[in-house]
């Protein structure tokens, strides 16, 4: 079952509207989350970012985030759900092709989840990846459907035999087609702000929470294609992969080449806090 608005209805029943301005324009956002066990992995942390989303890009919301709550959880149940992803996304509306805001649309929300297991493979052996020119907007902590540019790269990436793509502007380190990035230098870790040129990833929060619990020193600062390079451990981290250890970087390998000690603890702290129920 699909949720439309605030319908479930099979997925062969969803009428879109070729209007849809997320059809013209990718003019919409979107969440995706975790679902393990059967419950939402984190849900406060992806409705703040949605809501955020939202505002900046001057969508309303067409539901309370306690209603959405409501509606995400019942789809969930519907489907059965145990281990899978939630994807939810909410358009400017159907309205002639016009660039302004349109006067009348409302705004279009769209659900489906799908189970999918954990990446126990990457999580356990880590993937390869390539640098790529980073060449998105300025707004890249907006969760907007805009992502031609993370498609190409994500593409370009696995044309080389890699699985991902490290993005870097001018040098320096961004984030990757769809995770957030991190370093492990001397025991200490580091990752880009969260400013406008990454998006604040639920996973990277989770991330430097389990760091300070675990006290591994972290810094939020960006670093360069060079201290990438002479990294001794490199993982990225999403809803979907977890903490995935990056073990080669342009075909040379990152430290030993194999997931390093610090990754692996974080690994294992996240594997306990996603086993103990976490439905915040
Ligand atoms: N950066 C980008 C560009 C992404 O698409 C994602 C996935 N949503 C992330 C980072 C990681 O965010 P999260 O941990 O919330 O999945």
């Amino acid at each position: 079952m699909y949720l439309y608005q605030h319908e479930f209805l099979p997925k062969d029943e969803l009428r879109i509207s070729s209007d849809d301005r997320g059809y013209y324009f990718g003019d919409g956002i979107y969440e995706v989350f975790r679902v393990y066990n059967g419950m939402l992995f984190e849900p406060a942390g992806h409705y703040e970012r949605l809501e955020r989303s939202a505002r900046d890009v001057r969508i309303s919301l067409p539901y309370s985030i306690d209603r959405l709550d409501g509606l995400l959880r019942q789809l969930i149940e519907l489907n059965k759900l145990s281990e899978g992803i939630v994807y939810m996304q909410i358009t400017r509306g159907a309205a002639e092709r016009t660039h302004a805001f349109p006067k009348q649309a409302e705004p279009i929300l769209t659900a489906y989840c799908s189970e999918l297991a954990r990446p126990l493979q990457a999580l356990e052996h880590g993937i390869a990846a390539v640098t790529a020119d980073d060449i998105r907007w300025l707004r890249c902590d907006l969760k907007t459907l805009n992502l031609l540019p993370n498609v190409m790269a994500k593409q370009a990436a696995l044309d080389q035999g890699a699985q991902d793509v490290i993005f870097h502007r001018s040098g320096t380190v961004t984030e990757c087609s769809s995770s957030n990035i991190m370093i492990v230098k001397d025991g200490e870790l580091r990752t880009h702000p969260a400013n406008h040129l990454i998006l604040h990833g639920i996973t990277r929060a989770v991330v430097l929470r389990l760091a300070a619990e675990l006290h591994i020193p972290a810094k939020e600062e960006a670093f360069t294609l060079d201290d990438l390079n002479n990294a001794d451990e490199v993982f990225l981290s999403s809803t979907t992969m977890e903490i995935t250890p990056i073990v080669s970087i342009d075909r040379k390998p990152v430290g030993s080449g194999a997931p390093g000690p610090v990754t692996r603890k974080l690994q294992s702290a996240f594997e306990h806090l996603i086993g103990s129920g976490n439905d915040g």
